[in-house]
């Protein structure tokens, strides 16, 4: 009973909030924080706007989880201004906590705790179908589970339960697949686009950028605690890994005309031929774009072949590329979720 008292004053029962008229449900400015001297975080900017899906990404260390903790009031910057919901995540926290839902990376729960204990213990009266997110994630037969008992991924489905019970206005999840069994992690997937379809607005730290790339409306890259850049998936991919490889075999040819032929295609911008038994193999480099025009090329020449390959860059290439560049951040914060 006194644990339930305990948890119940921290989740906090006032959801009373008077909702921020700013369109940005976070709102960070300058966020620093350091560690023994040594910035995790450094001089941050981000915002996250109503009903976006925005994903930080970057390597180990980049200070993600930390700016995310400053976020959730479990740290304390040593400078900037964090505003979510437009409230002080430190001085605010009884009044955000409830509209807050958070997957943490290093969540814990009493082991003796069982699953139907920690529920009710995480139920505000904002609590909405606690048993169909039970069944959701496939935690039905353990209901009586003690939580020591559970497997890490059976935990961490816990986790995304309680995250999500009090219908939370910014949901928060960090890693939120690690551990996942594949039809786990599509089912989780399918649960953060059904957030997404009903208006909640997430913030995803991950490093599984397939995951990115299909749940994000917006990614922020970050290294060194600095954002690198931010945008789209597709407009990262096209600002730092744009080039496009196609590659297919054509008969025996004259290499100079096919070169002068293939390099007026738009987007194309460079032709390597080989020659093989068959013929020749042809490798363009190009923009995503020139993907089209050679198809297009192809089909006019009608002579489609059925060795062509198509290799399209992805997140995981685009953020490779920067995070190999200079040092500098790039960009200030994308203000295009304000549009939405
Ligand atoms: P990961 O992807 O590995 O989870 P991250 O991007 O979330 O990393 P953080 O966990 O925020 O990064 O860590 C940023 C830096 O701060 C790292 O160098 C880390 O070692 C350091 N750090 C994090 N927490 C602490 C702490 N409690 N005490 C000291 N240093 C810390």
């Amino acid at each position: 009973m006194c644990l339930r008292l305990a948890l119940t004053s921290m989740v906090g029962m006032n959801s009373s909030l008077t909702p921020s008229a700013d369109p940005a449900v976070v709102r960070v400015r300058g966020l620093t924080k350091a560690y023994g001297g040594r910035a995790a975080v450094d001089a941050l900017d981000l915002d996250v706007f109503a009903g976006e899906v925005v994903g930080l990404i970057g390597a180990n260390g980049a200070g993600k989880t930390t700016a995310v903790e400053c976020l959730q009031g479990l740290r304390r910057p040593d400078a900037g201004t964090v505003r979510v919901l437009g409230l002080d995540p430190l001085h605010d926290a009884d009044r955000l906590r409830p509209l807050v839902g958070s997957q943490l990376q290093s969540s814990a729960l009493p082991d003796r705790l069982r699953v139907s204990e920690a529920i009710d213990l995480f139920s505000t009266r904002r609590a909405k179908d606690a048993k169909g997110l039970v069944e959701r994630f496939g935690l039905g037969p353990h209901l009586r589970s003690s939580f020591g008992s559970m497997s890490g991924g059976e935990q961490q489905r816990l986790f995304l339960v309680l995250a999500l019970l009090n219908q939370p206005r910014l949901v928060i999840l960090d890693e939120l697949t690690q551990g996942l069994d594949p039809a786990a992690r599509r089912e989780v997937w399918s649960s953060v686009a059904q957030l997404r379809d009903a208006g909640t607005t997430v913030l995803l730290v991950t490093h599984e950028l397939d995951e990115a790339e299909i749940l994000c409306d917006r990614v922020v890259a970050v290294r060194s605690g600095k954002v690198l850049d931010s945008g789209t998936p597709a407009e990262l991919v096209a600002r730092h890994a744009g080039i496009a490889t196609i590659s297919f075999g054509v008969d025996a040819v004259d290499g100079d005309d096919l070169i002068r032929s293939l390099g007026r295609v738009t987007g194309v911008d460079d032709i390597a031929l080989v020659p093989d038994i068959s013929g020749t193999q042809v490798t363009v480099h190009g923009e995503r774009s020139s993907i089209a025009h050679v198809g297009a090329w192809l089909v006019d020449r009608g002579d489609i072949p059925n060795d062509l390959r198509v290799e399209v860059p992805d997140l995981e290439a685009a953020l490779l590329t920067l995070l190999d560049g200079p040092g500098d951040p790039v960009r200030t914060p994308d203000l295009t979720g304000a549009l939405r």
